[in-house]
């Protein structure tokens, strides 16, 4: 899951590499490393630690190369160390690697190398690569393109990568499988990133190289792009992005997470936007409409998803069932992928991934193609692995997620799977007009009504205050609401480190109970519609326990206000988006606790943005 820069042209290097692995940190940053290319050599500058602490370390490199290869990484093979930080030269210190991803038969190729006289100063399976590499690049006297092909032939695994030669100071080797890999294509000059925002300050015009492809980069060449299997050349596409760089920094905000936060009542208004009209009871989307019927006859749906793309998979299941009507499972795509899956023609998979790049996801979808099954993709990123490997899909429209916890990638990917639910339920008669045209009135008015809850910002931190030092955290819903009491739970430990557990709130009973006390805060989704009475019956069990309760609850809500020690109100909606109100005071407790705890809340320990390893 690391992220990969690169750069060769006329421009200085090292502060493209800098300002770009800024950028790519959501996606790993145990260490950072780069390596700076001229007549005298390859230049390494790497540590453990953040982009920060390495370029406080390479104050005194020579600065003024102008190609060069930047990483920042999320371990997988090796602890986060400064040996085992990217890039990685070869043994002869000719070549050297980045590489994002998982070369899984590192250790046979490592054990021939060493049988060769090859020996490794890091755990990763990187260093094995580039010394296959160079080992190809000796034996079959080919050069650095070539010998990449062939080692990357000899590979299983997945990977992004990007590798030079200290004899070729004008030339890079790129290629990827699994892992994602961007070019960004200026005036005589080449970018490479693991996405387009570290080059988009600097050209619009990117290609992303599809699984299986490589391409070597040269100045005053243009880019040739192979396939690393058969060899043959691809001509490249290059696609206009439509990105700007305000939208990945952070207006003024303290936390990329609490931007995006804030940033949900525009991203849930651009998802709908041209979308629905919510007057003349249109939804039109063009993934659906060509693929209406596929949809319409599915014998079900099964929606594949991790993290908190579940959660909002588990939230569309209830949208679907009641307003579609058509079965639906929601999977973990870790599972679903090694379960020997039944899956066929007639099932619909629904893959949701904010990157597109989840490789559990993938393979989800790779199962259910091989198997019949219609894929649809639901992603944020553009271009990205997922929305490419899907049938159809549809975009998110949230705009660049850096924050690591999810935010507005969960409520927009609610707002589009609602959309689908709608657009089918209304396909297959089960919606009465009048019932329809109010879903479509009322969804129009969520961005609005997120304004409101989020007036609640200021109580939210007194609140969070009061909680800041608990050890646990139960979160209870019922409904529409449980999968948010998942989700809010995920939130509080992902960046808080607290630990806390959702539940269904009548699961409470069969054992978490037993772990309420004094100590105990409950946190409650006790909004008006759906299974109030019983969520007020069960709150009435945790106080009888001294469970201390945080309520969610509907604007005006009177009687849970008598029975909790904290409420803080949503705005009223219909029962189906009731989801898309209760998250957000969720997710803003977690973050306020998660700040008074001197969290790294954009990028807490241990975890990545975009997991593209399995
Ligand atoms: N396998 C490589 C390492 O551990 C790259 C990791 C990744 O892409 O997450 O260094």
């Amino acid at each position: 899951m690391c992220g990969i820069v690169g750069y060769i042209g006329k421009k200085e290097a090292y502060p493209i590499l800098i300002k770009g692995l800024k950028r790519l940190e959501y996606r790993g940053y145990d260490s950072a490393g780069v390596a700076l290319s001229d007549q005298n050599g390859i230049h390494l500058c790497k540590t453990r630690g953040k982009v920060d602490d390495l370029s406080a370390k390479c104050e005194h490199l020579e600065k003024s190369p102008r190609i060069g290869l930047g990483h920042t990484r999320w371990a997988t093979h090796g602890e986060p160390s400064d040996v085992n930080s990217h890039p990685h030269y070869s043994n002869s210190g000719d070549l050297v690697i980045i590489h994002n991803g998982i070369i899984e038969n590192y250790d046979p190729l490592r054990k021939e190398l060493m049988n060769r006289g090859y020996s490794f100063t890091s755990e990763t399976d990187t260093e094995v690569l580039v010394n296959l590499i160079e080992d190809v690049m000796v034996n079959e006297e080919v050069k650095l393109g070539k010998a990449v092909q062939v080692a990357l032939n000899q590979t299983i695994g997945a990977y992004a990568i990007a590798v030079m030669d200290k004899k070729k100071p004008n030339e890079i080797v790129v290629a990827r499988l699994g892992s994602p890999l961007a070019i960004g294509v200026g005036d005589d000059e080449y970018f490479i990133a693991s996405d387009a925002t570290p080059f988009i300050e600097y050209t619009k015009d990117a290609i992303y190289l599809n699984d299986g492809e490589m391409a070597v980069l040269r100045t005053h060449k243009p880019l040739k792009i192979r396939n690393i299997k058969d060899d043959s050349l691809i001509d490249p596409y290059v696609q206009k992005l439509q990105m700007n760089l305000d939208q990945i920094e952070k207006g003024g905000y303290d936390h990329f997470m609490l931007k995006e936060i804030f940033e949900q009542p525009s991203a849930i208004a651009d998802t709908y936007r041209g979308r629905m009209l919510a007057d003349r009871g249109i939804i039109n989307m063009s993934g659906i409409e060509d693929n209406l019927d596929k949809f319409r006859n599915a014998k079900r749906i099964i929606i594949a998803a991790c993290g908190t793309s579940w959660h909002a998979g588990l939230v569309a299941e209830y949208i679907f069932e009641d307003i579609a009507r058509t079965p639906v499972e929601v999977e973990y795509a870790s599972e679903f992928r090694y379960r020997n899956p039944i899956i066929g023609e007639g099932d619909v998979l629904i893959a949701i991934s904010q990157s597109g790049e989840t490789a559990d996801t993938m393979a989800a979808i790779e199962i259910a193609k091989q198997n019949g099954a219609f894929v649809f993709g639901v992603c944020n990123v553009v271009g990205s692995s997922i929305s490419r490997a899907s049938h159809a899909g549809a975009y998110t429209h949230a705009g660049p997620e850096i924050g690591v916890a999810s935010t507005k990638a969960f409520t927009t990917q609610i707002t589009i799977l609602s959309l689908i639910a709608l657009r089918i339920g209304k396909e297959k008669g089960n919606l009465s007009k009048t019932e329809y045209f109010s879903y479509l009135r009322e969804l129009e008015l969520i961005p609005d009504k997120i304004k409101k809850s989020l007036v609640s910002n200021d109580h939210i931190y007194l609140v969070a205050d009061a909680y800041k030092n608990a050890k646990n955290c139960l979160y209870l819903g019922r409904g529409f609401n449980f999968p948010v009491a998942l989700e809010g739970a995920l939130k509080l430990k992902e960046i808080s480190y607290i630990h806390a557990e959702g539940y269904p709130a009548a699961e409470m009973k069969h054992g978490p109970i037993a772990l309420i006390d004094e100590e105990m805060p409950v946190v409650v989704i006790a909004t008006k519609l759906g299974h109030y009475e019983k969520v007020v019956s069960n709150i009435q069990e945790i106080k009888s326990r001294k469970g201390k309760i945080i309520a969610i609850v509907t604007e005006g809500d009177e009687q849970v206000k008598e029975m909790a020690d904290h409420t803080i109100e949503v705005p009223e909606t219909h029962e189906a988006f009731t989801p898309l109100l209760t998250t957000i005071p969720l997710q803003l407790l977690s973050y306020h606790i998660a700040v008074m705890l001197g969290r790294n809340v954009d990028q807490p320990r241990n975890l990545a943005k975009s997991v593209t390893v399995e």
